[in-house]
């Protein structure tokens, strides 16, 4: 399927090709199982405040339906393309099944820079977005959810132009929403959160003590900055953090308040003045414990990958390591790796709260939410490193074969159709 071709994209299909040979998927099987079900490309014509039309190119991928309506974020970023949103899509698929959660993965996003759109702009390419693709999303059939360049007031503008288009409010067309019009409590953070709860047992596990304890975090958006401050509330240190525009040191520990402060401000980390400068390579490969990489796809390759001097390397953004970093990751026992349809499955699973709150209108509260969340997260914790241990394979064949292994199983009971 040459239409889907991209690096992304061929990553993701190496991860599976390997996982549906140590399974001995029967190979008239694997095909259905790899490609996308279903793919929307659409253009985007929007008038800027400068009074010119610039036409956007906009996707969605739904991966596969055969457990449910597909589920995935919206991504606003200037590489986005089919074929990274269909690798996303696939890796999504293997996250829901892994949690144990009723959907097919799927992914969407428009190439665009939201930095150089202002508030105005962003509102009509959503809602234009939203119009063209809006036969192929509700809540029986596809929700998305924010990522990457997007947010709680994308998913506003998601939801109403829906609903406007529906005649009713119809919350549950997308997750990640205000709290005030639907949204679950705790989704914002889920997340960080859970990257952070898991990291908490990769320590147990390794007997690391948090007060000992240092941590390097690549990407402060969303998922960046809440994984930071749920770490340092529980006395690890972090020791250097990055966005776009380059990375800070300070071997002392991060003013993480201060930060945020700046980031009030000023749109990036330039200009701040509470650490030293470093390159976006270095932050990788400093000595640390903890090494978090949670911006965008293949920042861990064969190139740094021998390079890595932490002790736990948890995957919050999708697909950060490539394979060929992984085969070289594989040699080294030294290194604990959460994979990232593990280590980012928070979102999701706070995501799938906020759909059965919605579907429902029955509205549980934050101590419930963060209670159920952990559970998930511990028991795809426990069966990913059982199976790691019982297969003799690494964290993320563990994690991938369980879930490649649930879609599986539900497409041979249902048969050619999903
Ligand atoms: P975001 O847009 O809120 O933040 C992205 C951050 O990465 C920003 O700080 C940006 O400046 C930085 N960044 C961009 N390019 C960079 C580069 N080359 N080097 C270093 N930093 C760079 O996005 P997010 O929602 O925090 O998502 C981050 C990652 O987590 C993505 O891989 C996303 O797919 C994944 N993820 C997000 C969620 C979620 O709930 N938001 C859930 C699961 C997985």
């Amino acid at each position: 399927m040459t239409i889907y071709s991209h690096p992304t994209f061929d990553m993701a299909c190496d991860q599976f090709d390997k996982v549906a040979d140590l399974l001995s998927i029967d190979p008239q099987d694997r095909d259905r199982l790899k490609y996308p079900k279903r793919a929307l490309t659409v253009a985007v014509p929007v008038r800027l405040d400068s009074g010119k039309v610039q036409v956007f190119s906009g996707f969605r991928v739904q991966h596969h339906l055969s457990l449910g309506p597909t589920k995935g974020g919206m991504r606003y970023h200037p590489d986005v393309a089919l074929g990274e949103v269909a690798a996303l899509a696939m890796w999504m698929s293997w996250k829901c099944a892994l949690t144990g959660l009723p959907y097919g993965g799927a992914k969407g996003g428009v190439t665009c820079d939201p930095s150089q759109l202002s508030i105005n702009e962003l509102e009509r390419i959503t809602r234009r977005f939203t119009q063209e693709i809006i036969s192929f999303i509700g809540p029986q059939i596809d929700i998305p959810a924010p990522d990457v360049g997007t947010n709680e007031q994308t998913m506003a503008w998601m939801m109403d132009t829906y609903s406007i288009h529906t005649g009713h409010t119809v919350p549950a067309v997308v997750t990640g929403k205000p709290v005030h019009l639907g949204g679950s409590l705790g989704r914002r953070e889920a997340t960080g959160r859970g990257v952070a709860f898991l990291i908490g047992r990769a320590m147990e596990t390794l007997r690391l003590k948090s007060q000992d304890a240092t941590a390097v975090i690549q990407g402060f958006g969303n998922v960046g900055s809440v994984t930071a401050g749920t770490l340092a509330s529980t006395g690890i240190k972090v020791i250097a953090i990055s966005d776009v525009s380059g990375g800070i040191h300070n071997p002392n520990g991060l003013d993480l308040n201060a930060i945020h402060a700046h980031l009030q401000s000023h749109p990036t980390l330039a200009g701040y003045t509470g650490g030293d400068r470093i390159s976006q390579d270095e932050l990788l490969t400093l000595p640390c414990d903890i090494l978090v990489p949670a911006a965008l796809e293949r920042q861990i390759t064969e190139k740094n990958a021998h390079l890595l001097k932490c002790r736990i390397l948890a995957e919050a953004a999708n697909g950060p390591t490539t394979p060929a970093a992984d085969a070289i990751l594989d040699q080294r026992p030294d290194l604990f790796i959460i994979p990232d349809i593990l280590c980012n499955a928070g979102g999701v699973i706070v995501s799938y709260f906020e759909w059965v709150q919605d579907l429902q209108s029955f509205f549980w509260d934050e101590a419930e939410i963060m209670g159920k969340l952990y559970r998930s997260l511990e028991n795809a914790f426990r069966h990913t490193v059982n199976t790691a241990r019982d297969r003799q394979v690494s964290m993320r064949t563990a994690a991938l074969s369980i879930g490649i292994q649930r879609v599986h199983q539900a497409k041979k009971s249902r048969g050619l159709f999903p």
